[in-house]
């Protein structure tokens, strides 16, 4: 079996990597480094069954010889990233969709397209079923990412229909864990980094705003699962546990056992005010749930990050 991961350096990418090699596949990785770094994956290069190729997919993919999956991960994900790179973002969801679906038809292989949560935009209906059309803002700034989404989950939907080819869409819900960047600016990375440094914990608007997070070995094995369905979804892959962004910040402060002072800054437009995965399509066509326990998810996360900044702190010194 040999699957192709577009945007495998990343965070989620560099997972589903390892998790492919670990299952028996021979994996090859296209990422360009716009958000991910090679050190993600540089564990796997000793195995003669990965490859890792610096491409950027809004160009033409080329791969010689069979495949059998391909996984489109590819895409700036932090609110932060899809800011500074919204041109890019719209691209590697657009044309880098319609190149990744192109390889998955020449090759006859099962395609899977990381979709999101942000499909549903500021959802009004809590949780969210994958029968909910959303309600995002298309000129707003997180339009450029909501929007290729959305785009991307559509052409995938067109291929299928037109070409018959065998696609699956996840909508996966926020997701923490090593190999988040420090830097990345997503709520547990920024938490986390803050309070192990005790320096002030960024909480935006009066931090009521809800997500629901979800440990990624967790997330990877329900996208696995779903890789090996016959299901097109869109299927939800997320932790339906729900918190207040205050209360995920004092938690993170509490396992870190730091005294960093809270500090409220100003929301960002169209932050989603409430987020809630329903996974009853995953619990019972993927026999698939979250198994991994909130504080145990943060403190393996908390020690990577702990790592990271120690070994930032050395190569300074
Ligand atoms: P990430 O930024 O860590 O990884 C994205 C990877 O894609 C990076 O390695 C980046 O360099 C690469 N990339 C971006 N544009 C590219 C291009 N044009 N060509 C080649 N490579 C390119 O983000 P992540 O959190 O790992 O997210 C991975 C995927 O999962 C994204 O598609 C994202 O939209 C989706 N997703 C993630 C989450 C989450 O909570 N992490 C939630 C919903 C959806
Ligand atoms: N957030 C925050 N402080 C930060 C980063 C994020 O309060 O330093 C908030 C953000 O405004 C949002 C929530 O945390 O309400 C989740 O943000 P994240 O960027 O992790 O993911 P999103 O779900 O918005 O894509």
């Amino acid at each position: 079996m040999r699957a192709i991961v577009t945007g495998g350096a990343g965070f989620l990418g560099s997972h589903l990597c390892e998790r492919l090699l670990g299952d028996g596949y021979e994996v090859v990785c296209f990422d360009n480094f716009v958000t991910g770094r090679p050190e993600n994956v540089d564990h796997l290069l000793a195995d003669r069954r990965f490859r890792l190729v610096n491409r950027d997919v809004t160009d033409f993919i080329h791969v010689s010889g069979p495949v059998d999956a391909v996984l489109h991960f590819a895409s700036p994900a932090s609110p932060v990233d899809y800011y500074e790179l919204p041109i890019e973002t719209l691209k590697v969801g657009s044309l880098g969709t319609f190149h990744a679906l192109g390889l998955a038809r020449e090759k006859n292989a099962r395609f899977l397209l990381a979709s999101t949560s942000e499909s549903y935009g500021d959802p009004l209906v809590n949780p969210q079923p994958e029968t909910y059309w959303g309600n995002v803002n298309p000129v707003g700034p997180r339009s450029v990412y909501d929007e290729a989404k959305r785009f991307a989950e559509a052409v995938t939907m067109a291929y299928r229909r037109k070409h018959g080819v065998d696609t699956a869409i996840v909508r996966i819900f926020n997701t923490y864990g090593p190999r988040m960047r420090v830097d990345d600016g997503r709520a547990i990375p920024a938490f986390v980094s803050q309070a192990l440094r005790d320096e002030p914990i960024t909480v935006s608007g009066d931090g009521s705003q809800t997500r629901s997070i979800c440990y990624v070995d967790d997330l990877i094995d329900g996208i696995v699962r779903l890789l090996h369905s016959d299901l097109a979804g869109p299927v939800n892959i997320g932790n339906p546990h729900e918190m207040s962004i205050l209360d995920t910040a004092r938690l993170v402060r509490d396992l870190c056992g730091s005294s960093a002072p809270i500090t409220f800054v100003p929301r960002p437009t169209d932050d989603p005010s409430v987020r809630q995965p329903d996974i009853t399509q995953a619990r019972t066509l993927l026999g698939w749930e979250p198994k991994t326990e909130l504080h145990d998810g943060l403190n393996r996360t908390i020690s990577w990050f702990a790592g990271q900044l120690a070994e930032r702190r050395q190569s300074v010194a």
